[in-house]
């Protein structure tokens, strides 16, 4: 392909074939749209192709981390455990494809590298790796919260004389570590829910721990029939709550308590039963200020504390496991299976970065403070440059030339985490300013996904070509979220949430903490008010707001 090959013409270009982008190609495909989809990956799955490592499986309940648009959809798909596997949820990701017929406008293989938008005639030109150029009216990123996947900047990385894995891009035919004397990087959810299993096989396993964090028991089982049965008889009753409910999107009592107001006795009791309960808001959502008040958090933090006392048998490891450097919570709680208990293994050794940081990776292994630990493999479980990474990686250019990259050199900004000024007829699904990561995933996906589709039927009927989130009603959109954020303990942490796991990246908190509920009554109401925010208008030009309420 070389540049005088013919621009291919299309309605819309969707970047990205996780669930986001599948379901997003599906919604288009009714408006009757031609569509093209791209994904570096060479099948469809997203986050669940790449993410491959020992012991991966999501941790919102496999019943809930599921499509909901289809009823016929979700009743005849099984779902073997309460928490399902990476590669049973890869298999459902497949089905959705099969089913839907969805590949026949998917393309492998291939990374969008450009997008730069044309303001006459009113679309976006997208260039591929491949060489591709195609010209669109709409383009979609469904490039995924968390799929920039992030190596550590540690002296000598490259110098390392085995195998380096990341859990974001592990090998598709596994890895054997029988024997080998192993190290792992980073205690996020990845490592957590990778060290149990990775334990099991090797000779040797050295956790190279920077920040602990915290993790309670997934209690993963599975799934009861009975429980399955009444699931489906309720399930459209059970999927409306979780659209609408405070939080994250699944169905959970909204706490009516402070953590402050009860006994130490009854506050216990409570922590105990959402401890064995096993599921990931629970103690999150034990008490209504648990995320607001750095007291009542205590409270939730030091029972968390007393439980990884009980499992790890030495107390200096404990200790050392023990997160004392945050508010609960302000770091994505894991959900583990067997994780601090892995550290009462004989081959299983703890090294605490704060106390012995890592100096530089050398042939041999990882050299610390202390000494070199000798190695045979070594594990990057060292997370994403989370929600703005993919989004910034390819040449986004708007109207006037601006590149998406400069617009958010000092943090995304966004109107709704859905669109940002100055780049017409561009989308993001779970975009920076959405609730996104802070909820049941598949929920806020196909909220996106419907509003979006909604908005391009809307458009239609409207004889409206472009559309454009305006600069006062993103600015107001940003200042909410971040008020939002500051009335919370979430900023106090170092977390991704923040931006502060990728060295210089902006400090800013960037989902939408107000709950799926809340969010999607906000944006519906933007819709209902004629797309109030956004300025729409025929191509090669910008109309006013007016234009559309018309
Ligand atoms: P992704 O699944 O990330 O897909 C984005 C796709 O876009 C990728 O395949 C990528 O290759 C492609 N892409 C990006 N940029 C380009 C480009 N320039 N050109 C071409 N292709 C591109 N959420 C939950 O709610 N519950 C969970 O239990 C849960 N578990 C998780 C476990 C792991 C290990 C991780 C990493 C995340 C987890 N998440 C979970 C979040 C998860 O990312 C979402 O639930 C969901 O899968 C995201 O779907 P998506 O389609 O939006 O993005
Ligand atoms: P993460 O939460 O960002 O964890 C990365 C870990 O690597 C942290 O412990 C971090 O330490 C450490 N680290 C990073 N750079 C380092 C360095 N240079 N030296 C030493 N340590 C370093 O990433 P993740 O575990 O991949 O998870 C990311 C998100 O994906 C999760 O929060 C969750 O939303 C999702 N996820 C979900 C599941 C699930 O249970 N379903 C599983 C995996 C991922 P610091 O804390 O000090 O930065």
């Amino acid at each position: 392909m070389d540049s005088t090959d013919p621009v291919r013409q299309l309605d819309a270009v969707v970047v990205g074939a996780g669930f986001s982008g599948l379901y997003m190609l599906h919604r288009l495909r009714r408006l009757g749209y031609d569509t093209q989809v791209f994904d570096a990956a060479s099948d469809v799955g997203g986050t669940w192709w790449w993410n491959r490592y020992p012991g991966a499986r999501c941790d919102i309940e496999s019943m809930d981390y599921s499509y909901s648009f289809d009823p016929d959809l979700e009743q005849e798909w099984e779902w073997s455990e309460r928490y399902a596997t990476q590669p049973e949820i890869l298999a459902y990701a497949n089905h959705v494809a099969d089913r839907y017929d969805l590949r026949r406008d998917i393309q492998f293989g291939t990374r969008v590298t450009s997008a730069v938008w044309q303001t006459d005639p009113g679309r976006w030109l997208v260039t591929t790796d491949r060489g591709q150029r195609l010209s669109a009216r709409f383009c979609i990123m469904a490039v995924g919260c968390l799929s920039a996947a992030k190596r550590p900047e540690i002296d000598g990385i490259d110098s390392f004389a085995g195998p380096e894995y990341h859990t974001g891009e592990w090998p598709h035919d596994g890895v054997d570590f029988t024997g080998l004397r192993v190290g792992v990087i980073g205690t996020g959810s990845s490592g957590i829910q990778s060290i149990p299993l990775i334990a099991e096989q090797a000779s040797e396993l050295v956790v190279f721990q920077r920040t602990p964090n915290y993790a309670q028991p997934a209690r993963n089982a599975p799934l009861d029939p009975g429980f399955v049965a009444a699931r489906k008889a309720d399930y459209r009753r059970h999927r409306e709550l979780a659209r609408t409910e405070t939080h994250g999107g699944v169905v959970i009592p909204a706490p009516e308590a402070s953590a402050l107001d009860v006994g130490d006795e009854e506050r216990e009791q409570l922590l105990r039963e959402r401890w064995e309960a096993g599921t990931l808001f629970g103690l999150l959502s034990s008490y209504n200020d648990v995320m607001v008040d750095a007291d009542a958090n205590a409270k939730v933090a030091e029972f968390v504390h007393d439980r990884i006392r009980d499992i790890v048998d030495d107390p200096a490891v404990a200790e050392k496991l023990v997160p004392t450097s945050y508010p609960f919570g302000t770091k994505r709680v894991c959900l583990d299976t067997g994780y601090y208990a892995t550290f009462n293994r004989a081959n299983v050794t703890l090294v605490d970065l704060q106390e012995t940081p890592i100096e530089q990776i050398v042939p041999e292994g990882v050299r610390t403070t202390e000494k070199v630990h000798e190695l045979d493999a070594l594990v990057f479980a060292t997370g994403f440059d989370a929600m703005t990474g993919a989004l910034l990686r390819p040449d986004i250019v708007g109207a006037g030339g601006v590149l998406l990259r400069d617009k958010w050199s000092a943090g995304p900004r966004t109107y709704l985490g859905l669109a940002t000024a100055g780049f017409p007829n561009l989308f993001m699904i779970t975009g920076p300013g959405s609730p996104s990561v802070m909820t049941n995933m598949m929920v806020s996906i196909e909220q996106h996904v419907d509003w979006i589709a909604d908005c391009l039927a809307a458009m239609e009927e409207h004889g409206h070509a472009v559309i454009e989130a305006e600069p006062d009603a993103e600015d107001a959109w940003v200042a909410h979220v971040n008020e939002l954020a500051g009335f919370t303990l979430y900023p106090r942490a170092a977390s991704w949430y923040m931006g502060a796991n990728v060295p210089g990246k902006p400090r800013v908190f960037m989902p939408y903490i107000g709950g799926v509920g809340p969010y999607r009554q906000v944006c519906d109401s933007v819709a209902a008010d004629g797309y109030r925010g956004f300025s729409l208008g025929p191509a090669g030009s910008r109309a006013t707001p007016e234009a559309v309420r018309a």
